[in-house]
């Protein structure tokens, strides 16, 4: 990840984190510019999958079948096979 200077822009250099939970960690960042030389704090969150975990998939995949009628379900079986 890379992150920039909030002021100058410039590149910076995270000096420390901090993780606040599973899903929030907070980042300390100081900027690499000697005219400028901010330190920053940014907080990087979790916001949503776009796949789920593959329990999940698993799970959800094992449920589908399952509900499947027989004969559908036999179908699948025989497709694969
Ligand atoms: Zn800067």
């Amino acid at each position: 990840m890379r992150l920039l200077c909030p002021k100058c822009e410039s590149p910076l250099r995270v000096i420390s984190t901090r993780q606040f939970s599973k899903e929030v960690k907070q980042l300390y960042a100081d900027c690499q510019t000697m005219e400028c030389g901010a330190r920053s704090v940014f907080h990087v969150s979790f916001s949503h999958f776009t796949r789920p975990p593959e329990s999940n998939y698993k799970a959800f995949m094992k449920d589908f079948i399952n509900n499947l009628p027989d004969d559908e379900k036999q179908g699948l079986i025989d497709s694969l096979a």
